[in-house]
């Protein structure tokens, strides 16, 4: 994901790179053109950036059609994030016309100095031609710096509606991760976390448990009381996790009523613990219908745990381990917690 975070001066010097490279090596000043080179001189994707090394000292050379596919291998965006590059790609447009602009003007600028030194060399001058002259320069002078304002101005407000766009990237994408009705993340963000956490065992050989938990008999629960009080109490079972969510702590919606925890740096023990006080919050809760007053039969759930195997697991195995565990403990009567090595 790109990151764009740039103070005008930095963004300012990025171009200055992008069009000193343009002119030398004849490339097209399109968009496109400009998106990449702008990530590539930024240096965030090092794999872009030695791919894009390579391609330079390679004769070919870069070319409009070497972007394009540039573009797809490493800055293409899933659908989430294509709104954000659209916006992206209108502001980067128009920074580049900003840039035009304000180059034409430094030129016109620059040729009035010019004129002005040209003139100082002419022969029999008199005051009131120096007069002139001076007064001319301090005139160009005077725009340069309102232009150079000007640009660093519009520099800055291109920069805040970037920060803008990437807290409304951010938004979107923590809500593609959520469990609408439980607020939790959801099976996608289960899968990610899982595969962080297995790669930070590799890499770190930190361990990790995994807790799936599963209401009991819900089916017959929502029969009874119907689906909406269902759902009423998957945010209250939500809920009661949440409470004394620990800082090493993941908690998923896995699918209807059962729910996943990733538990870092935690021993099997501690989380047969944690699981156990979940339980016992959750039986032992008096819930009531809101209009009535009415109270609700108590629900109960079964957890079913699992330790990583550094050495041997990938998320299906541990999965399933948590998975036979939590069968086990509906099978010996539910309301229970069970551990692998229970079994
Ligand atoms: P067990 O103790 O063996 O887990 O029995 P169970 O009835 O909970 O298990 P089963 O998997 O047969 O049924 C799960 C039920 O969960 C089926 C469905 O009615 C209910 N359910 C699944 N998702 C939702 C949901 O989003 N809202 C509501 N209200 N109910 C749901
Ligand atoms: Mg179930
Ligand atoms: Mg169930």
């Amino acid at each position: 994901m790109y990151r764009i975070q740039d103070s005008p001066k930095v963004a300012l010097r990025l171009f200055q790179y992008i069009k000193a490279a343009f002119e030398e090596q004849d490339i097209n000043p399109i968009p496109l053109n400009y998106y990449l080179w702008y990530q590539y001189y930024k240096g965030d994707n090092p794999q872009f950036r030695q791919e894009m090394d390579a391609i330079l000292k390679d004769e070919m050379g870069y070319s409009d059609r070497i972007g394009r596919r540039l573009y797809n291998d490493y800055f293409a965006v899933d659908t989430t994030t294509s709104e954000f590059d659209k916006a992206l790609r209108r502001l980067i447009n128009l920074m580049v016309k900003k840039i035009h602009v304000w180059n034409e003007k430094l030129d016109t600028h620059s040729h009035e100095l010019e004129d002005s030194t040209a003139r100082l060399k002419e022969q029999n001058l008199n005051i009131d031609d120096v007069r002139q002259i001076t007064s001319n320069v301090l005139n160009t002078a005077n725009s340069m710096q309102q232009t150079n304002i000007e640009f660093q101005q519009a520099m800055l407000e291109n920069s805040q509606e970037i920060q803008k766009l990437r807290q409304q990237l951010l938004a979107v994408q923590t809500e593609s991760l959520q469990d609408e009705l439980t607020e939790v993340g959801n099976r996608k963000a289960l899968n990610m976390a899982m595969e962080q956490a297995l790669e930070e065992a590799k890499e770190y050989g930190t361990k990790f448990c995994l807790v799936i938990t599963d209401i009991d008999h819900f089916k017959k629960f929502n029969d009874t009381y119907g689906h909406l009080i269902g759902d009423s109490v998957l945010r209250y079972f939500a809920k009661v996790i949440k409470r004394n969510q620990g800082s090493n702590e993941q908690i998923f919606r896995y699918g209807g009523e059962e729910f996943v925890l990733i538990l870092k740096n935690t021993t099997l023990q501690e989380a047969y613990q944690r699981a156990e006080d979940l339980r016992n919050q959750v039986s032992s809760a008096h819930l009531k219908l809101k209009n009535s007053n009415q109270e609700i039969k108590m629900i109960t759930a079964s957890f079913g745990i699992a330790e990583l195997q550094p050495e041997q697991d990938n998320q299906d195995s541990i999965f399933a381990r948590a998975d036979k565990a939590l069968y086990q403990a509906k099978r010996e009567g539910r309301n229970r917690v069970i551990t692998e090595q229970d079994e």
